[in-house]
């Protein structure tokens, strides 16, 4: 059976971040194509979270990492962020490389993964079809996204994963223009930073458009903003490869 819509929010730490903006809402059926095609992949995978994905991690953390969109058979199966999905190999790992992960897989829920003053969460919180966001269902999404970023604290970081995830971030957040490239820093107001990466997709690993030195340089910026240079990550050494 699935569970109640008040557990889900429970178990994921949805926290009544911002009176400003509507929190994560388990049951939301804004978009009517993403919430058919969630219904159908329900049918075809009834085991499936096939729900909005709430953000990981918990709220107030310095680190929020913005992706675009839960996958098909990972986040959207899971019910957690990059969580079975193929992006979510080299995003774990990093993560761990640089003190944020307790782990560096994150495979499956269930499996015993914390991240510390970190937080991840998607421009659009459904799966859409295609992994392809319409532009009115990002925009139908942003005020969830401005309340998960309205919890980084002052002197907070943001990571962009992709151009989408820049633009949705800087909407959310009120911010004006900015324009994206990978590696970019931008002060934000509240001394926040937000780095843009290229998205850590399958497409973007497998092209080499973004390797893992590239993806290290990123959290190497957030890094020196958060003052954390201790944790920047070594070169991979035997055992499991840093990705
Ligand atoms: N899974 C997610 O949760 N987000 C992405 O952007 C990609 C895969």
């Amino acid at each position: 059976m699935r569970a109640p819509l008040s557990a889900i929010q429970e178990r994921f730490d949805i926290l009544p971040d911002s009176r400003r903006f509507p929190v994560y809402d388990a049951g939301c059926r804004r978009c009517g194509r993403l919430a058919t095609f969630l219904d159908e992949v329900r049918t075809a995978h009834p085991t499936y979270f096939c729900r909005p994905v709430p953000p990981f991690g918990a709220a107030g953390a310095r680190l929020v990492i913005v992706g675009l969109a839960p996958g098909l058979h990972g986040a959207n199966a899971s019910g957690r962020p990059f969580t079975g999905d193929h992006a979510g190999i080299l995003l774990y790992g990093t993560l761990h490389a640089y003190g944020y992960g307790s782990q560096p897989q994150g495979a499956a829920t269930g499996d015993g993964l914390v991240l510390t003053d970190c937080r991840i969460t998607n421009a659009v919180k459904c799966l859409p079809p295609a992994n392809k966001p319409l532009p009115a269902e990002i925009r139908a999404c942003n005020d969830y996204l401005a309340a998960d970023l309205a919890t980084v604290p002052d002197g907070g970081a943001i990571v962009a994963l992709g151009r989408i995830a820049h633009e949705a971030t800087l909407k959310a957040l009120a911010c004006g223009k900015a324009t994206f490239a990978h590696g970019a820093e931008h002060r934000l107001d509240r001394g926040i930073v937000l780095v843009d990466s290229y998205h850590c997709s399958r497409y973007n690993t497998n092209t080499r458009r973004l390797t893992p030195e590239m993806f290290r340089s990123v959290f190497d910026a957030v890094a020196r903003h958060l003052g954390r240079d201790g944790f920047a990550a070594p070169p991979a050494r035997g055992g499991a490869p840093v990705p």
